[in-house]
Formats: C-alpha cells, sequence, structure tokens
C-alpha cells in the first residue's frame, strides 16, 4: 500500500502534474516552486536583500501606473519613489484598510493588467464583502508558496491527502478542464465538507479517513478538533496520517496534545489569509512558523522587535495587477526568532494571536483576545463548543454547546472565570444552543465583538 503510494507520488511530482501544469496550462507554478525551494535556504541577509529588492521595485511601478497610489501617497507627502530608501520610509506611508480599497478599487488596478485580472471576494466575519484582483503570475506564486510550506511539514504533491476544508470545494480557477472529482483524484486527495460536520455525522467522517487511509490530513482547526474529541468519546481507534496541517485558527498545545494522542501523528500550524494565501508554516522544528519573506513583506505595527501582539501589515510582492501596499488584514501576530535549526533564512512568526474583531474590548481600553477565553474554558467540563458575544460595552452573551453534566454549577464556574478577566461590572447572559457555525473562511470564532470600532 505505501509502495504504490510513494510511487504514485513520485510519478504524479515528476510526470503528471509537470505535464499538466508546465504543458497543457502553460503555467509557471514548478518553475516558481523551483524557485522559491531555492531560495529559501539562502542566508537572512541575503533574504533581506532580496525582498527589499522586490519591494522597492514594487514601490516604483504603483507610483508610475496605479492611479490610486500616486494620489494617495502624494496625499501623504511623497514626491517621487526617492522618497523610500529604507523599510522605515516605507512604514511611514498609510496603511491600506478595507474601507480604503472599497472605495478606490478601480484606481488600485494597474491599467497594463487589468485585461488579465482573476478576481476574489473576501467574505469576511465583519459581514462587509471585499473584491480584490491579482494577475495570474501572482496567482502561480501563491500556489508554489503554499505548496513549499505544507513540504515544510513533510506533506508533499501527490501524497494522499484527505481535506477536511471549506464547501465549495472546487477546482482552483482555471482547471475547468477537470471535473472536480476527476481533478481529487487526480491530485490523490479525498475532500470532506468541514461545514456538513455535526454530532450526527461524525462517524461517516471517521469511516472516510479509515477507507482513504491518508498520509496528511490538512483542516480548518475546529473541525479535526471536533472529530479527534468525538472519537476519543466514543473510544474508536482511526487510522493514524504521518501528520495533520491545520489551518485557518492558531493551534493550541492542548489541540496538539489532543490531536496526537487521537490520531498519532504531529499536528503543524499554518497562517494564511484570502487575501494572500499561505503567510506562514512550522517546519519540523517548530517554534513558530516560518514567514514567507521572499514573497510577502510583512511588517509588525509595533516594530519589528514588539514582544507582544501586534497588527500585521502585509504586502504582496508580486501582485503588480492590483497591488495592496501596506494591507491591515485584521490579524494580530507575534514577531519571532530570526533564525531556526532547519537553516532556512526566513525569519519566524512567534504566533498568530487571533482576529482583532475577536477580542473583548473592555471599559478601561484593554483586550480579552479569544485566546484568553480558550484557555479559561479549558478548566470547564460539560462544555462541547462556546462562544462569548460582546453586544455592548458591559453586556456579555455566552453561547453554549452543552455536553453531559451541563448545569447551574457549570454556568457558576464560568461566570466567575469570565468576571476575573472582564471585572465585576459585566452582566452576563447564557444562551444554550446546538451548534455554533464556522465563519466562512473556516474560522470557529471563540469572542465575537459587536460593539462599533
Ligand atoms: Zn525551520
Amino acid at each position: 500500500m505505501s509502495l504504490y503510494a510513494s510511487a504514485y507520488e513520485r510519478l504524479f511530482r515528476r510526470v503528471l502534474y509537470p505535464a499538466y501544469e508546465s504543458g497543457l496550462r502553460r503555467r509557471g507554478t514548478l518553475r516558481y516552486l523551483r524557485e522559491y525551494e531555492r531560495d529559501q535556504w539562502r542566508s537572512p541577509d541575503e533574504l533581506d536583500a532580496l525582498q527589499w529588492q522586490r519591494l522597492q521595485a514594487l514601490v516604483a511601478h504603483c507610483w508610475e501606473h496605479v492611479p490610486f497610489y500616486r494620489r494617495w501617497w502624494g496625499e501623504a507627502g511623497m514626491a517621487g519613489v526617492g522618497d523610500i530608501r529604507s523599510r522605515e520610509d516605507y512604514a511611514r506611508l498609510p496603511a491600506l484598510t478595507k474601507p480604503v480599497i472599497r472605495a478606490n478599487a478601480e484606481d488600485m488596478v494597474s491599467p497594463a493588467h487589468r485585461a488579465g485580472l482573476l478576481y476574489k471576494t473576501t467574505g469576511g466575519s465583519t459581514g462587509e464583502p471585499l473584491r480584490f484582483g491579482y494577475t495570474r503570475e501572482s496567482y502561480e506564486r501563491r500556489i508554489a508558496v503554499m505548496f513549499r510550506g505544507y513540504a515544510w511539514s513533510g506533506a508533499h504533491l501527490g501524497q494522499k491527502t484527505v481535506y477536511l476544508w471549506g464547501a465549495p470545494v472546487a477546482a482552483p480557477a482555471g482547471y475547468a478542464l477537470f471535473k472536480d472529482r476527476l481533478y481529487h483524484a487526480a491530485f490523490n486527495r479525498r475532500m470532506l465538507n468541514a461545514f456538513d460536520m455535526d454530532e450526527r455525522r461524525m462517524a461517516g467522517y471517521a469511516d472516510a479517513i479509515d477507507r482513504f487511509r491518508p498520509e496528511t490530513i490538512v483542516s480548518y482547526v475546529g473541525p479535526i478538533v471536533e472529530l479527534a474529541q468525538w472519537i476519543e468519546r466514543q473510544g474508536r481507534r482511526i487510522h493514524r496520517p504521518k501528520r495533520i496541517l491545520g489551518a485557518a485558527e492558531a493551534l493550541h498545545p492542548h489541540q496538539r496534545e489532543l490531536l496526537q494522542r487521537v490520531f498519532g501523528a504531529p499536528a503543524f500550524d499554518t497562517y494564511g489569509c484570502r487575501e494572500f494565501m499561505l503567510i506562514a508554516a512550522e517546519c519540523e522544528h517548530g517554534g513558530g512558523l516560518h514567514l514567507n519573506t521572499d514573497h510577502l513583506h510583512v511588517e509588525f505595527a509595533a516594530g519589528p522587535d514588539a514582544t507582544g501582539p501586534s497588527d500585521l501589515i502585509v504586502t504582496d510582492l508580486h501582485n503588480v495587477g492590483m497591488p495592496l501596499m501596506r494591507y491591515v488584514n485584521g490579524d494580530l501576530g507575534t514577531p519571532g526568532a530570526k533564525a531556526c535549526a532547519c537553516g532556512r533564512g526566513l525569519p519566524k512568526l512567534a504566533k498568530v494571536d487571533g482576529r482583532k474583531l475577536d477580542a473583548l474590548r473592555l471599559r478601561d481600553g484593554r483586550l480579552i483576545p479569544g485566546e484568553y477565553i480558550v484557555y479559561l474554558f479549558l478548566a470547564i467540563t460539560g462544555v462541547k463548543q462556546y462562544q462569548v458575544v460582546q453586544r455592548e460595552q458591559d453586556a456579555l452573551l455566552v453561547r453554549i454547546v452543552a455536553d453531559a453534566g451541563y448545569g447551574a454549577d457549570v454556568q457558576a464556574q464560568i461566570e466567575v472565570a469570565i468576571r476575573k478577566l472582564a471585572g465585576e461590572d459585566v452582566t452576563i447572559h447564557f444562551e444554550t444552543v446546538d451548534h455554533i457555525a464556522l465563519t466562512p473562511s473556516g474560522k470557529r470564532r471563540v469572542v465575537v465583538c459587536e460593539l462599533p470600532a
């Protein structure tokens, strides 16, 4: 079986995929993959220089060819590209937010690239969709960067892989030649819908994994953790993959332990967003996620040496079609180590601290990130899922999917714990529900802050 799998994997990687990507579709994906796989071993200084050279070229392109940036940066006092001589200069340019993009989308497109532009829309837990464009080259590079990042955990193209992922799970744009199923079969992968998952269907998901026997499982964190909890409660044994890749949310240490216990495999953290795809991923050495700095420019609003959560500001170095320059993607992150035992020169993101919108905002200005709520609930039994919603400054609603043993005493325990974090003045209401839905991007929001920004 494994002999077949590895033979197929080799055939796929060496013959089938190259023939499809480079021949049939005339794509650059594999060429970019080779480039990124080579560049990751460059020294930190070389990567720094490479990134800066790419950023300067993109700034010049925006200034010369993108009407919005000429106007916007001009209004901010920029007189010419000669003004941007360092990363510090670049960091003084105004940061891009969703409302600014929405108001200026047309002018943000480079006229020479308009005709071939691909488009994508972010659903957004904020409820305000955003449409953004990107070139074919930038799309192919994103795919290449994703393959590279997944490979850091040992996950390779053509390997038997189960995706517990969002619906609709269609083949990416441009793959219309393949019917979905055929496409996924050729890629040796099985798609399971993470949005259809509930208690009654859990057995079906476990059966599908047992039947397909994947080497790798790629999943949103919330659903794979729930599946693991269900398997453990049932006392069921399940096929053991070689690795699990988590996406959409950060993996907490207790979740890694659970996945290791149930699936007998290590779990790796990845971080990305719809606007840029993969931003960072863990390698075999853990201790943070390598940032794809040869592909993206990632700033921490509180500076490169910040020791706590900071707004992430991202620039895609290759999207010349509709460049998002210094885009605040709404996530908080903490900078990490500059070096890693694996020898890759890409610096690290210590951790992703969740979405800014997923933090409770206290009257005294403090933020309580969703992570705090996760840790609070670790000590609570009798609860399957939970979500804390802040609708007013001093009023919290706690949604609970109850498990055996849930009752008034558990509620009292939760209330005491929340008051320790949020203070004595808040009113706390409880609501028992059947299910807490994933967001369109696969996140299980632990905290929802509905206060106006
Ligand atoms: Zn590493």
